[in-house]
Order: C-alpha cells, then sequence, then structure tokens
C-alpha cells in the first residue's frame, strides 16, 4: 500500500479548497433552493453565437489552431480592444487566446513570479488569485479594503504592503465579489504608487462589459500602465459564455511570449469551435450584450435598494452582478447566515469570509437569476433577518 499523501505536493497540500464549493455542495441535496451562489449569467449565449461555432462543426474545424489562438479572432479581439482602451495591440506579438480568464491568469502568474515573489491581492477577492500565487511558487500578499469605503482600494493601503519582494499586484475591476468599480481617476492613484515601485499589474477584466453607472476604464489606458499591465478578459460574463471556457491576454511583446511558451506546453491551444463563436461574439455582439447588461442593470437596482430595506446595508455596486451586502445587524458571521439561510429559508448565499478577511460581516449575493425569483428570495431574506434582529 502506497501513502498517497507522501507524493503530494507541499503547495498542493497546504492549499485551501474553495469556500464556495461546500455552499454548492450542502444546497444541492435540497430541494426548492433559490440559489443568488454562482457566478454566471443566467442567459444562454445568444443564438448567432452558438451557430457560428455549430457552422465551423459542419465545415470540418476541429483540429487545433494556432498556439496563439485563430489569427481572425486575435485580429478582432485587437479591434475590440482599440475601442474599449484606445491602444493598438498586435495581433501576431500582443495576444494570446486562451481557455478561460482562468488560464490567463495562471499563465501570467507563472511567466512573471520567481520563487519567494510576492504578490499582492486585494481582498476580497476572486477565490483563485491567493492560490494561483501560490502555485506559481509566489507568496499571496493581501491588501485589506473596508465595507465603508465601498470596498475601494486605498493608495495609502497599497503603499504599505508593498515591500522589496513586491513583483505583481492583481487589480478586478469591477470586482468579484463586491460589485465595486474604480474610475479612473481612482486608477491614476493608484498608477502612480505602481510606477514608484516599478511593479507589473495583472489587470482581470472580466467584467469590463458590466459597468452600469460609470463609464469604465481600462488600467492599460491609464498614462504610463500598458506597458506593465497584462490585460485578462475572456467572454465567460459579458457574453454569458462561461462553458465555452474562452477568454484572452493582452500584453506587450516579451511578457506575452513568456506566457505563450507555457500555454504551448501545457494547453496547445483554447478550443477551436469556441474560438469560432468567439469570433461571432466579437463581431456581431454587441447587442446582446447592451440587452443583458440592461437587464442586469434592472435587477441590481431592485435587488440592492430592497437589501438596504431590510436593513442588509448595500452599496450601489458599479458593475458587474454581485451585490456584497453587510449581515453585521444579525450579530451572525458570514458563515453561520450563509448556512442558516440555507437551511431555513433555502436561499443559498456566499459567506464574504471565503473571499478574505475583510468579507467577514458580509455575504455575496449574484442578482443574474430572474426577477420573480430575486423577489421570492428577498421576501425569505426578510424573514430571516427579522428573526435575528
Ligand atoms: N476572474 C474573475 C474576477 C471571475 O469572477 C472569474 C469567474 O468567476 C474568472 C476570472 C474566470 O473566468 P473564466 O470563466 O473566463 O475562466
Amino acid at each position: 500500500m502506497i501513502e498517497p499523501s507522501h507524493y503530494l505536493s507541499s503547495i498542493v497540500k497546504d492549499l485551501k479548497p474553495s469556500g464556495i464549493r461546500k455552499f454548492f455542495d450542502l444546497a444541492a441535496g435540497m430541494e426548492g433552493v433559490i440559489s443568488l451562489g454562482v457566478g454566471e449569467p443566467d442567459f444562454v449565449t445568444p443564438w448567432n453565437i452558438r451557430e457560428a461555432s455549430i457552422l465551423s462543426l459542419e465545415q470540418g474545424y476541429t483540429s487545433y489552431t494556432a498556439n496563439a489562438g485563430l489569427i481572425e479572432l486575435r485580429n478582432v479581439i485587437s479591434g475590440y480592444l482599440k475601442e474599449v482602451t484606445s491602444l493598438d495591440y498586435d495581433p501576431k506579438s500582443e495576444l494570446l487566446v486562451t481557455v478561460g480568464a482562468s488560464q490567463a491568469l495562471d499563465i501570467a502568474l507563472r511567466a512573471i513570479v520567481n520563487p519567494g515573489d510576492e504578490v499582492i491581492v486585494i481582498e476580497p477577492s476572486f477565490v483563485s488569485y491567493a492560490s494561483l500565487v501560490s502555485l506559481a511558487g509566489g507568496v499571496p500578499v493581501s491588501v485589506q479594503t473596508s465595507g465603508d469605503m465601498e470596498f475601494k482600494l486605498q493608495p495609502e493601503e497599497l503603499e504599505k504592503a508593498i515591500t522589496e519582494k513586491t513583483k505583481a499586484i492583481i487589480l478586478c475591476s469591477p470586482n468579484n465579489p463586491t460589485g465595486t468599480l474604480l474610475v479612473k481617476e481612482e486608477l491614476e492613484r493608484l498608477a502612480e504608487i505602481i510606477e514608484k515601485h516599478d511593479l507589473i499589474v495583472i489587470s482581470d477584466e472580466i467584467y469590463a462589459e458590466l459597468t452600469y453607472d460609470d463609464v469604465y476604464t481600462s488600467f492599460v489606458s491609464i498614462a504610463g500602465m500598458a506597458e506593465r499591465t497584462i490585460l485578462i478578459s475572456g467572454f465567460s460574463k459579458g457574453f454569458a459564455m462561461t462553458g465555452w471556457r474562452l477568454g484572452y491576454v493582452a500584453a506587450q511583446p516579451e511578457l506575452l511570449s513568456a506566457m505563450l511558451k507555457i500555454h504551448q506546453y501545457s494547453m496547445m491551444c483554447a478550443p477551436t469551435m469556441a474560438q469560432f463563436a468567439a469570433i461571432e461574439a466579437m463581431k456581431n455582439g454587441k447587442e446582446d450584450v447592451l440587452h443583458m447588461k440592461k437587464s442586469y442593470r434592472q435587477r441590481r437596482n431592485l435587488f440592492v435598494a430592497a437589501l438596504n430595506e431590510i436593513g442588509l446595508t448595500c452599496h450601489v455596486p458599479g458593475g458587474a452582478f454581485y451585490a456584497f451586502p453587510s449581515i453585521k445587524k444579525t450579530n451572525l458571521t458570514s458563515e453561520e447566515f450563509a448556512e442558516q439561510l440555507l437551511i431555513e429559508e433555502k436561499v443559498a448565499v456566499v459567506p464574504g469570509s471565503v473571499f478574505g478577511e475583510c468579507g467577514e460581516g458580509f455575504i455575496r449575493c449574484s442578482y443574474a437569476t430572474s426577477l420573480e425569483q430575486l423577489q421570492e428570495a428577498l421576501k425569505r431574506m426578510q424573514r430571516f433577518v427579522q428573526r435575528r434582529v
């Protein structure tokens, strides 16, 4: 008999499983649950995008593509980024098509991190960041943000966390789990510190299309930042394509070719049929994206106003499809709140603590679900809160 744990990498042994999974597993065994837990659109991918993929299969495009992705796709991504950022990314040397933004994050970190390098992660954060830093051999350093400041990273907090070992920072705006959007002036203040300390930025802009009130500003369009920023985005959220597993990364040629090396050996290329779908999404997806965005915005307005009415104080999230209300009034921990709400009222939310220390006292609710379900969930949450305060 072997002792399997004896063979495991110590980094993997030390990784904690995602705290979100535990709640999915608990909810999966129950009937009548309204889930505000999952972080994905409730729309099916628009038909013309699906059709483009089906057509590619009919035409027999079933082999590998170039490692960096179909050149036609890189061309249209370049055009799309020009519209959003005003920058010209060279499709041949500055763009790479990946298996979701997830893979883009992984190879970006592996391309830049040496053992022991510190990478700053702003909390509350997407659950993958810190673990991906560790897997790349780095040390994640968390910087806390506060509900009182709508979870916006304060420049002085960033500066305090920087040491001689700091190599990079991961930014995410609009943010998962808080929905917080950083506007141009806020990004500029962060850029000053980033430049002063000569850091690389991994800017995860997967929710860029879902920005509701303020104008969305990409970090690469802040003066001087493009050359030191690895821009990560994809099709999962804005285009409702989570299952297609398609993302992309844009960066200056040397950084990009380092990522391409890892991608070549570990992935070869992103799925071909999904790449054909993505070409159609970039060329003709705009109206559908706007339609979905309008619908999320309507749900956000209703949901966030109602949360505040029932006493779960919540800032108005500027983007993505998450509300991150405070549950402090109930005197429960966020894990207790989520567990008891699920058991008593069959509403699934995610405890804020899974997104980092400062997420404690909050819960993440995804409002990417039907208005009827949201209204029913709110009724149940109100009953639950009334019993606690
Ligand atoms: N980045 C953030 C902030 C996310 O919330 C997610 C998914 O939830 C991802 C990246 C992963 O996206 P993809 O489906 O493109 O891998």
